[in-house]
Formats: structure tokens, C-alpha cells, sequence
């Protein structure tokens, strides 16, 4: 069948679901005006027709009652949002962008961006505020998602791909460990991979503070205290040295840097690990020999441990032990990071993230600046250089007399709920509401556009085309399937029409595969090179993995799917073993505060909400706090009971649900409604800049 075809006077179109990064692969039929019928795509081989409730249910926001169809401005007499056109809209942000700019300089506006937009839109997104805006602030929320894994990727072996092999080779790995991933809940149908292993002999390990449903499936399962997670990679090394299991011929031809990595692990006997991370040292034993007595191992951390002020350091602690095994570059063997948002993956490489341009290069490169500069057919030294991360860009915004720090006046928001799902959300929500102007571009009426001076509607998944990045480093195209709604707009064309009221010095297009074509030649010659990769080649071959550079003279590139087999993207060609040590939290817990605090997902929800609460068949009971029955005992509570869980940073009051699946000294919120990052903690990892979601100090009280 091809791409997009009419069958019996129906529109049926190939595409991809809105949500995770997983981008399973799924079929749309039109019905009517407006319905979509979402049917399997059983050809496209990551999820081979499998969705998880999520995706079943993703054509219900088409028509949705709530869907913003005009733009909205605030009135400054009423104070409230009253519906305007689209050029007034336009013309009012154009305007105060310039007054601002003027007075407080290039700097004071920012840009917002979304690790669920397209290539296309990231891409657009990063040059607008380059070239039109003038801009050095801009980053996105991906930044809160996978970051410490790509800085630890970059680190170590000089390149950034979530997973450097397609997800399906977990199949026949012999081991695949699991840290801090909840893949049953938060991405079901990669979890067949999982089944498949274990049916042919293999083993599951994970390690989670959680007893999730993914750990029912593990045949080890070890249950450390919240942000020990390297803690426990140094004693697994430590243990596989201590065993002989090191793979000195690989170590010696293919890295740098072990003997002082080896030294580091030295003092890190069982009987400390277990009391750092409370993994008894008979637990740790057995992982560290199911790691030395098989050849095809895979280590794949996610946000569990990622999302922490070591996150970058507890990644390349287990990266580490994947180098000291020889796995990075076998078959069906390696290191890989889960990553998490739709496009998390796109969306840092092609330049809405504060130090980067297109290519995955780096903004304060004179050579990249040059190359991208050419393409936008401005001159170099008319490109900003690095600005703020998500949180720090946040955190500075507003007037100091407002208590802000100087940063930002106007803040223009594409794809992102922050209300939700910042660290420390009170006071960036109070951040927010200081600025002079807040434009905020959504299909609903999130919590950040009901704070807005302007919000403007804009197409949703299945009414635009565009290019999207899996965990796999696997590009897939996303096909429009419906018509949007009359007043709607994509966000390409909001990029368009304000760079042409700001007298942008080059034009912004708004055709998807033009813009895909140029961000190929932006990103010719760097890492994440896109520039042999075309929506025909996508449509044809199931997608392309990058780096996959456009070929003049003869047969096209294939593309990338496993990577490192004989070189890593380091200047050398070895990978690095990097020394690290655990120093814990940045919050740890005291008598006030003796709990852990952490923060994760439900399988029937997706990121901040925004769109799957508003899905009727998806379950939505509101927030919870999972404690276990000891902690209930202690505090007076049963099962359903009103809790306030309380941190230095604030409180939420939810109902208890009692388990013994969670560890007695943690509690457990998940964040896609108002409230858990109330508590949440701003201190941050000094490598990536991500937030510390999944841990800090609390209390619970009935
Ligand atoms: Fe697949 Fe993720 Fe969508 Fe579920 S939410 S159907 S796992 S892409």
C-alpha cells in the first residue's frame, strides 16, 4: 500500500503516533469530517502494528470541544484573553518584540521550543531566533528530558544517538539491563522486545527504586535508594575487574582512559555499595556475574537515571562498565539511552537548544557558524552565540526589580506545557507571569496559555506533514491525514509571518520538504548528517537512521542503523573512559525531610497532560502519591486517604495509594498534573543543565 491512498472513498494514511519517542508507526482512515480511525501498521518494524492505549486513542482530540480555533489576545482593560484575527495577533507580538528589543536589547525576547516538534519546526524554530529574532535565547524542554545521556554520549564517544542499534536487536542480546526505564508502562509495545529475549533464554535486569511493571518481567531486579544509581555501576565495575571480566584486548584497541577509570572503582568494595545504595552485595554479585559470563549485554539507561544532578556522571558510570566489557560496537551488544519525548532526539540536533546550530553543531564553533551562516545566507558574526538553559533561561526571566534576573522580557512558547513541567513549576509559574509579553502556541488551552498575553491555535499531528527522530536515531515521516480546523494554523507559519513583520533578512518558507532539504544542507558535514535522507527514501525504506551525508558520485549513503563497529566520533576513533564519583543527591534527606521524593510517569498519560487528559478514554483519576504500607503505618494512612507531601519548595495534597511495590523511605507522584513539580528540585546536573525530577527531600503527612 502506498504512503497515502483512497480506499472504498476513505483517505488512508501511513503515519506515526503524537506521543512518545517510540514514533510507533500506525494507519489513519478518515472518517466523516473529522473522526480518524487509528488501525495498525503492522510493516512498520518497531512496534509491528502494536500501540499502547495512548496511541489506540490519539485521533480523539481531532473536534475536541476544547481545540483552540482563533487566535486569542489579552485585553489590558478586562484583563482577560478575547479572541482576535490573525493578523492583529501577528502584528501585536511583532510590535512589542520590537519595542522590547529596542529598549532591552536583542536578548530580551526568548523562544521556547518542544522535544515533540518536528525536525522541520525545531529547525525553523532555532533560525528564526538566530536571524530574525537576533536572539541568543532559545532551548526547549527536551533539555529536561535526555540531556545527561547525550552529554555523557557526547563525552565518551564523541557522538549523541539515544540508541546507537535498532530497538529490535534486544531480541538477541543475552542480557539487557534496564536502569531507571519503566518501558512496560511508558512505551508497552518496545516491551515485546523484552518478552522475545527472555522466550529465547535471555535474561532482564532492572534496577529501579520502583517495582514497576517492567520489573515483574526482569529475571533480577535490584531496588537501590533514589539517585545511588552510581553508586552501584562503580561496584558492578569494581566486580568485574575483581572477576577478570574486563575485555583487555578491546579496552586496549578501542578506548583511552581505563587505568584511572580502574583506579577510581577500586575502593568501591560490595559492602559499600550496599551501603550507599541499600542493593544487598549477594544482588550486586549476581549482576556483576550475569554481565562477565555473557557476551551480548545491553545497557540502556532513561530518565531514572538521567534526571539528576549526576545524571551525566551516573551515565557515564555505566557506560563505563559497557566499555570494560567490550560492548559498544558488537553485535547485538552496547550501551543506548531510552529517550523520551516524541522527537527528543531531532529535537536537539537540528538547533533549538541553547548551544547548538543544525548538525548537532556547536554554536561557539567557528567553522559550524560559517557553514550554517552560508545556508541562511546571513553573515557569521551576525549569528548570537550560546545562550541560557531551559531552566536557567526560566529562572532569569523578568525585570530584577520583579524579582526575575535580568534575562528575558517576552517569552514565545512552541510546544511546551512549563506551567506542568518545570522544576520548581511555583516559582517559574510566578517567573511567567512577571514578563512583559508571553505567547504561547498550543492546540488546547494549557496551563501556560492560560497565562498568556497572546495564545495562538495551531495544527496538531495529524494535520501537518513533517519529519519526526525515534529513540533509535531513526528518521520517520509524519503525514497529514485531516484537513485542520478553520482559524488553525501550523506553527511553521506562525515562524513565517512574524519573521516578515520583524523585516527577518531572509524569508521563512512554510513547504515541509523544502525546509527538510535545507536543513539536509545544514547539517551536511556535522554529526547528525541528514543530508542524504529524503521523504521519498523515508517513505521507502521504513525510514533512515543518521548520519547518512548525501553522496555525489555514487550509490546513495544506507544510512546508519548500528553504529561504532570499527570507530567512536571521537578525534582518535576510541572511546573515553571518564573517571566519576557519586556524591548522592543535591537534596539529601534530614530530619525535616526524611523521605525521597521521585517523580515519573502512568502508562494512560503522556508528559504534562496536555493532551491525553483531555482524552475520554483514557483514564484520568487525577494525581496520586504511591507510598508504601510501612510509611502508611507511620503516618496514619490507608489506601485512598488524603497525603501532603511536603518540600522545601512547596506542597501537594493527593490521595495515598498504598503499595509495597515502592521502597518504605521513598514517595512516588506522578507529573502530568499540577502539583509534583511544585515539589520538584531546581538543582541541576552542571554538564547537561537537567533538572534533578527524580529526587529530593520530602515529607508525607495524613
Ligand atoms: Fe507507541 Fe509511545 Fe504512542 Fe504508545 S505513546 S503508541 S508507545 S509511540
Amino acid at each position: 500500500m502506498d504512503a497515502m491512498t483512497e480506499s472504498q472513498g476513505e483517505r488512508v494514511t501511513r503515519t506515526h503516533c503524537p506521543y512518545c519517542s517510540l514514533q510507533c508507526g500506525m494507519t489513519l482512515q478518515r472518517k466523516g469530517r473529522t473522526a480518524l480511525e487509528v488501525l495498525p501498521w503492522a510493516e512498520f518494524p518497531v512496534n509491528e502494528g502494536g500501540l499502547c492505549r495512548k496511541g489506540w486513542t490519539a485521533g480523539d482530540l481531532r473536534g475536541h470541544r476544547e481545540r483552540l480555533t482563533t487566535p486569542l489576545v489579552r485585553d489590558r482593560a478586562t484583563g482577560e484573553l478575547r479572541a482576535a484575527g490573525w493578523d492583529e495577533a501577528l502584528d501585536l507580538i511583532a510590535s512589542r518584540i520590537q519595542q522590547l528589543q529596542t529598549s532591552y536589547g536583542a536578548d530580551s525576547v526568548a523562544v521556547f521550543g518542544g522535544g515533540g516538534l518536528t525536525n522541520e519546526k525545531a529547525y525553523q524554530l532555532g533560525k528564526f531566533a538566530r536571524v530574525a529574532l537576533r536572539t541568543s535565547q532559545i532551548d526547549y524542554n527536551g533539555r529536561w528530558c535526555m540531556s545527561s545521556a547525550a552529554s555523557a554520549g557526547n563525552q565518551a564517544f564523541g557522538i549523541d544517538r539515544g540508541l546507537p542499534f535498532p530497538l529490535a536487536d534486544l531480541e538477541h542480546a543475552d542480557v539487557v539491563v534496564l536502569v531507571g526505564s519503566n518501558m512496560a508502562e511508558t512505551m508497552p509495545p518496545a516491551a515485546r522486545h523484552l518478552d522475545r529475549l527472555r522466550e529465547r533464554g535471555g535474561k532482564v535486569v532492572v534496577i529501579d527504586p520502583r517495582k514497576t511493571a517492567t520489573a515483574d518481567r526482569a529475571d533480577l531486579f535490584l531496588q537501590p535508594v533514589p539517585g545511588t544509581d552510581l553508586a552501584l555501576a562503580q561496584g558492578v565495575l569494581h566486580l568485574l575487574d575483581a572477576a577478570g571480566a574486563v575485555d583487555e584486548e578491546y579496552v586496549a584497541a578501542r578506548t583511552t582512559g581505563w587505568d584511572e577509570v580502574r583506579r577510581s572503582v577500586a575502593s568501591w568494595w560490595p559492602e559499600r555499595v550496599e551501603r550507599v545504595t541499600s542493593v544487598v552485595t549477594s544482588e550486586l554479585r549476581e549482576l556483576a556475574a550475569l554481565l562477565a559470563n555473557n557476551r551480548k549485554v545491553m545497557i540502556l539507561t532513561a530518565r531514572g537515571a538521567e534526571q539528576h544532578s549526576q545524571g551525566t556522571a551516573t551515565v557515564l558510570g555505566w557506560i563505563n562498565v559497557a566499555l570494560a566489557l567490550g560492548l559498544p560496537g558488537r553485535e547485538h551488544a552496547g550501551y543506548g539511552c531510552l529517550t523520551g519525548q516524541g522527537n527528543g532526539q531531532g529535537g536537539r540536533e537540528h538547533g533549538q537548544k541553547a548551544d547548538q546550530l543544525p548538525g548537532y553543531r556547536m554554536i561557539d564553533d567557528p567553522v559550524a557558524r560559517e557553514h550554517v551562516a552560508r545556508v541562511w545566507g546571513v553573515p557569521p558574526e551576525s549569528l548570537p552565540g550560546k545562550g541560557k538553559s531551559a531552566y536557567e533561561l526560566l529562572d532569569s526571566l523578568g525585570s530584577t526589580e520583579s524579582g526575575g534576573g535580568g534575562g528575558a522580557r517576552a517569552l514565545l512558547v512552541f510546544g511546551s506545557n512549563i506551567v506542568i513541567s518545570a522544576p520548581r513549576a511555583t516559582h517559574v509559574t510566578q517567573r511567567l507571569e512577571s514578563l512583559d509579553l508571553l505567547v504561547v502556541c498550543d492546540i488546547v488551552m494549557s496551563e501556560t496559555a492560560a497565562l498568556a498575553d497572546v495564545v495562538l491555535p495551531v495544527t496538531q499531528w495529524a494535520e501537518e506533514s513533517g519529519t519526526m527522530t525515534n529513540l533509535e536515531g531513526r528518521v520517520i515521516l509524519r503525514q497529514q491525514a485531516a484537513e485542520p480546523p478553520k482559524g488553525v494554523r501550523s506553527d511553521l507559519d506562525v515562524i513565517a509571518g512574524l519573521a516578515e513583520r520583524l523585516a527577518s533578512p531572509v524569508p521563512f518558507g512554510t513547504d515541509v520538504e523544502e525546509i527538510f532539504a535545507e536543513l539536509g544542507r545544514a547539517s551536511a558535514g556535522g554529526k547528525a548528517d541528514y543530508s542524504g535522507i529524503t521523504y521519498d527514501r523515508i517513505r521507502d525504506e521504513h525510514g533512515v537512521f543518521w548520519p547518512c551525508p548525501a553522496v555525489t558520485d555514487g550509490p546513495a549513503h544506507p544510512g546508519t542503523p548500528r553504529m561504532f563497529a570499527d570507530a567512536f566520533a571521537t578525534p582518535d576513533g576510541r572511546a573515553r573512559f571518564l573517571v566519576v564519583e557519586h556524591a548522592g543527591p543535591a537534596e539529601p534527606t534530614d530530619d525535616a525531610f526524611p523521605l525521597h521524593l521521585t517523580t515519573g510517569r502512568v502508562l494512560a498519560q503522556y508528559q504534562s497532560g496536555a493532551q491525553t487528559r483531555r482524552v475520554r478514554a483514557l483514564p484520568d483519576d487525577g494525581p496520586f502519591v504511591e507510598i508504601h504500607p510501612m510509611l502508611a503505618l507511620r503516618i496514619g494512612a490507608r489506601d485512598g486517604d488524603a497525603v501532603v507531601v511536603r518540600t522545601r519548595r512547596g506542597e501537594m495534597k493527593a490521595p495515598a495509594k498504598v503499595v509495597t511495590t515502592i521502597r518504605p523511605d521513598t514517595v512516588f507522584v506522578p507529573f502530568h498534573w499540577v502539583g509534583a513539580n511544585r515539589l520538584t528540585n531546581d538543582a541541576f546536573d552542571p554538564s547537561s543543565r537537567m533538572p534533578e525530577f527524580k529526587v529530593c527531600a520530602a515529607e508525607v503527612t495524613a
